[in-house]
Order: structure tokens, then C-alpha cells, then sequence
């Protein structure tokens, strides 16, 4: 289920940057229309000197976090500095409160909007530690006001505050746990949705989409794709023979077969009863061939189910291969070249790889061996 996880983490990725673009616009929204406000409507106690070089430097600071996160550089350490950004806005913001009259300044309600986006954007631990750092700056800073004008420190009016800023972390890891749960609710409905109970691969619902991603990989990079259909071999009388239960059984141990045999990037699905195919990237025709081969050997050997007391003997696969853009630069066509394959697969007696540019050939073969016969 590689592709369900890699959808998800795109789909986070996008979400991420999203909000990372939606918080730049709102930063400088903030700074340079509310910010100056309050500086035009408080009595500013502080040189005005320092107001304009915090302003500055958080401008340019601005302008160096737009500039990353619009530009879309991944390096690590370019992460780890977005990451932190949140706690400079709240440095940023104690500062102005500070510059602005201190704790008689409405400027700290800046600091719920960043508590919300960063808590919502990470998880509960990281809303508390953003809270306890807010709180602590905040405190400290109505302090150092007090240090220049102990008439200006109303305990009360900042014990207030601090509550109302841990309230609204509160508020906001509620909120995030029940995204959470949601989310992971959500992740398992779409997860079941695209997979088989019986075999846990992949379903035809997951296919058509997969085959599409994939065919459009494989035109962009230039690849080959190929598309490998398994057809287990009389599975009619082993159902007959034994039930529908170790009918299940066998279909639930090839499943583990394939998923054993096929690499990380190769897909696999249930394409219907006792019907299979893998889709494998990057490589050449006669190679799929070979994985196919292997899987087949690995199900012709098999003794099954001895190890649970009731030998029910040996069932073979049936394999047809074709190959993307080699056979039909249309996707839909190359799965019905594989069927076709493997129904040729079938007809040459089963328990047999074949790939849709041999059906010819053999055909061939088999007609000289038959003329060889007739003229003898
Ligand atoms: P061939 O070698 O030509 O493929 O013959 P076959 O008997 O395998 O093929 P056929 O299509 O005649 O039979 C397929 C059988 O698979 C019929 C159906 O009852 C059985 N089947 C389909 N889905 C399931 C399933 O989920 N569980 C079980 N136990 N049987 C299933
Ligand atoms: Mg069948
Ligand atoms: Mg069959």
C-alpha cells in the first residue's frame, strides 16, 4: 500500500506548504498594517528608535521567510528553520509589546493567531511548548516595562493574559486531537476501500487509478512499464475438491507469494476471483518475464497446506506479460495484450509465462512442429 502512503504524504506536503503561504500573507498583514497601528495609537514610552530597528529587522526577517517557503528549497536545515520561525513571531511580538506600552498593549493577541497555525500545522506537544514560551516571553518582557516603570505592571492584567493564552492552546489541542482522530478514521476507511480483505493487496478500485500514475510516470521518465496477469490454473476443481475455504486459503497464500517476490516500487492487485497482476517499473521485457517465471515456480513447488496436516496436493499460475509503451502507448491496451497473453498461456497448456510478442512465435512453433509431424 506504498502508493496510499505516498499519496497521504504528498497530500500533507501540499497541505503543509499551503498554510506555510497563507502564514507569510498573514505575517505581513500583521506588520505592516497592524503592528504600526498600534504603534500610531498607544503612547509609546520607548525611543522611537527602537521600535523602528525591531520593525526592520522584523521586515527583513519577514522577507527571508517568504522568500524560503515560496521558492520551495527542501534542504533540511531550511525546514528546521521554518520550523522555528513561529517562535521569532513571538519573540518579534513580545518585542513590540514591549516597545508599545507593555502589558496596557493589546499587541499580544498576535500570539493566539500564531499558537493556533503552529499548533495546528504540528501536534499537541508542540501547541504547549509554543504556550509555555509565549507565556515565559510575554511575562518577562511586561517585566522588563515594570523595571523601566513600576507604575505600569498590573499583575492581575498579566495573569489574565497568560490564562487567556494557555486557554486558546487548550482550545487548540482539542481541536487537533479531533482532526487527528478523524484523519486516522478517515486514512482506514480509505485504506480498506482500496484494498482486498481475502489477500490484503490492492483491489481493481486502486488500479485504475495506479495504472493511470504509473503510465504517466512512465511517459515522463521515458521507462518501460510492464503489466503481469496471473490466472491460478484450475482453480475451479481445487475449490471443487476442497472447498471454498481452502480455496480462499490458496488465493490468500499466493497473495504472500507475490508481495514476497516483487520489489518496492512494483505494485500488486486482486484483479478479480482467482485473477492477479503486478505492475513493474524500469524494467526490460524479458526480466518481467523472469519475475513472473519466479512466481510460478514459487506456487508449482509449493506442497500446500502440509504443514497444517492436510496435504491438498500442487496447483500451478498461468502468466501473461506485456509491456508499456512497447506493446501500446495505451495503457488500457497493454492490460488487454497481458490477458490476451495469458490466455494464450492457457491454451499452450498452462503453467506457463508468456509475454504478448510471443503469442506469434509460438503459434509459428507449434504449426512447424505440426507440419514436421504431418509430413513424417
Ligand atoms: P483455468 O485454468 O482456465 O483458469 O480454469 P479455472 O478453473 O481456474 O477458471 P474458472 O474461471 O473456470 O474458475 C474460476 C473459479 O474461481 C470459479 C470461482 O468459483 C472461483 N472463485 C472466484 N473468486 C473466488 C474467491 O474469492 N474464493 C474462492 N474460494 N473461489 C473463488
Ligand atoms: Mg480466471
Ligand atoms: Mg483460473
Amino acid at each position: 500500500m506504498n502508493d496510499v502512503i505516498n499519496g497521504f504524504l504528498k497530500e500533507k506536503k501540499v497541505r503543509n506548504f499551503r498554510q506555510q503561504k497563507n502564514f507569510v500573507y498573514f505575517r505581513w498583514m500583521a506588520l505592516l498594517v497592524v503592528i504600526p497601528l498600534f504603534f500610531l495609537v498607544s503612547d509609546c514610552p520607548r525611543t522611537e528608535k527602537s521600535f523602528w530597528i525591531t520593525f526592520a529587522l522584523a521586515i527583513l526577517y519577514n522577507g527571508f521567510q517568504t522568500f524560503l517557503v515560496l521558492s520551495k528549497i527542501s534542504k533540511n536545515w531550511i525546514k528546521k528553520f521554518v520550523g522555528v520561525a513561529f517562535y521569532f513571531d513571538i519573540v518579534f511580538i513580545c518585542t513590540f509589546s514591549y516597545i508599545l506600552n507593555g502589558i496596557d498593549s493589546d499587541i499580544y493577541i498576535l500570539m493566539f493567531f500564531v499558537i493556533a497555525y503552529y499548533g495546528f500545522g504540528k501536534d499537541v506537544s508542540s501547541t504547549i511548548n509554543i504556550s509555555i514560551f509565549s507565556i515565559i516571553l510575554y511575562t518577562v518582557s511586561s517585566f522588563l516595562v515594570k523595571a523601566d516603570n513600576i507604575e505600569q505592571l498590573n499583575i492581575l492584567k498579566l495573569v489574565l493574559r497568560d490564562f487567556f493564552i494557555l486557554l486558546v492552546s487548550y482550545g487548540v489541542s482539542i481541536v487537533i486531537l479531533k482532526v487527528k482522530k478523524y484523519d486516522e478514521m478517515h486514512k482506514r476507511e480509505f485504506k480498506l476501500a482500496r484494498t482486498d480483505k481475502l489477500t490484503g493487496l490492492a483491489n481493481r478500485h486502486m488500479l485504475e487509478q495506479k495504472l493511470e500514475e504509473e503510465a504517466l510516470y512512465c511517459e515522463y521518465s521515458k521507462k518501460p512499464l510492464n503489466i503481469l496477469m496471473f490466472d491460478i490454473d484450475n482453480f475451479k476443481k481445487f475449490n471443487d475438491t476442497y472447498g471454498h475455504v481452502w480455496g480462499d486459503k490458496l488465493l490468500s497464500l499466493f497473495g504472500d507469494i507475490i508481495m514476497q517476490s516483487i520489489r518496492e516500487t512494483d505494485f500488486a492487485f486482486r484483479y478479480g476471483g482467482e485473477e492477479f497482476m503486478i505492475i513493474i517499473r524500469d524494467l526490460d521485457l524479458e526480466k518481467a518475464k523472469s519475475v513472473g517465471d519466479r512466481i510460478r515456480r514459487l506456487l508449482e513447488k509449493q506442497n500446500l497446506f502440509a504443514e497444517e496436516g492436510t496435504s491438498k496436493g500442487k496447483v500451478t499460475v498461468s502468466c501473461g506479460v506485456a509491456q508499456f509503451p512497447t506493446h501500446s502507448d495505451d495503457i488500457k491496451k497493454v492490460v488487454d495484450y497481458a490477458d490476451r497473453a495469458l490466455y494464450y498461456a492457457k491454451e499452450m497448456g498452462k503453467n506457463i509465462v508468456i509475454s504478448y510478442d510471443e503469442i506469434g512465435k509460438l503459434r509459428q512453433v507449434v504449426q512447424t512442429d505440426m507440419d514436421a509431424y504431418v509430413s513424417k
